[in-house]
């Protein structure tokens, strides 16, 4: 899952990051509105989480450009005081859910998952491929009865290949869903960690599910 975190305090930005990282999210940060609103209409983010206020643009205009735009992803607004005009207005600007600092990080975190749990065509409780299921609840994967040990990172890129199950996903839709914008495009993470996967989910089974399209992708499913 990859996120756009909007929060001009950079002490608060820097900790909400690391917090999310931690938690598996890829984050992109932007430390005002127009940047926010840029990088929401170039990258595909699964979710946003977003400060009211902010220099340039605040977050209720970003919020409002961007769904004026047709853009459906989840927003997680941030309002500074717990005053219902604030909620009010980020609930009519587009925002999914808002959250009143200070908040405590469970609570964040929690709201979160909700709210991309919440478009059941995004995230779904669990995903199934085969005798392989990925539950996005706990973030724990499962072959057949067997409970396969994950990092965060595989987890995150199992959980996107089981999403679009059955289809060829592109090197760079893949690597753009599971790393942030700091991930160098030419670094050879994605197959490291692709054959780390292979190793854990299909080794011993007689029916592989990780497919290598050369020169197009990866692939989640049953047959070659
Ligand atoms: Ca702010």
């Amino acid at each position: 899952m990859r996120l756009l975190l909007v929060e001009d305090d950079a002490k608060l930005a820097d900790m909400l990051a690391r917090s999310l990282r931690e938690e598996g999210y890829a984050v992109d940060l932007a430390a005002d509105g127009d940047r926010a609103y840029y990088q929401a209409r170039v990258n595909e983010y699964d979710g946003i989480v977003l400060d009211i206020g902010l220099p340039k643009r605040d977050g209720l205009d970003v919020s409002q450009a961007l769904r004026k735009e047709g853009k459906r992803v989840p927003i997680l607004m941030l309002t500074a005081r717990d005053a219902v005009r604030d909620r009010v207005a980020g609930l009519d600007a587009g925002a999914d859910d808002y959250l009143t600092k200070p908040f405590a990080l469970e609570e964040l975190h929690a709201r979160l998952r909700a709210l991309l749990r919440r478009l059941p065509e995004v995230l779904p409780p669990t995903l199934n491929v085969a005798d392989l299921t990925v539950d996005t609840r706990s973030q724990t994967v499962r072959r057949s009865d067997r409970t396969i040990p994950v990092t965060m990172k595989e987890y995150a890129l199992l959980e996107y290949l089981a999403r679009n199950a059955g289809r060829v996903v592109g090197r760079a839709e893949l690597c753009e869903h599971v790393w942030d914008e700091n991930h160098d495009p030419f670094s050879n993470a994605l197959e490291v960690y692709i054959n780390r996967l292979r190793r854990k989910v299909d080794d011993g089974s007689p029916t592989p599910l990780i497919h290598t399209h050369r020169g197009a992708g990866y692939r989640l499913g049953t047959n070659t």
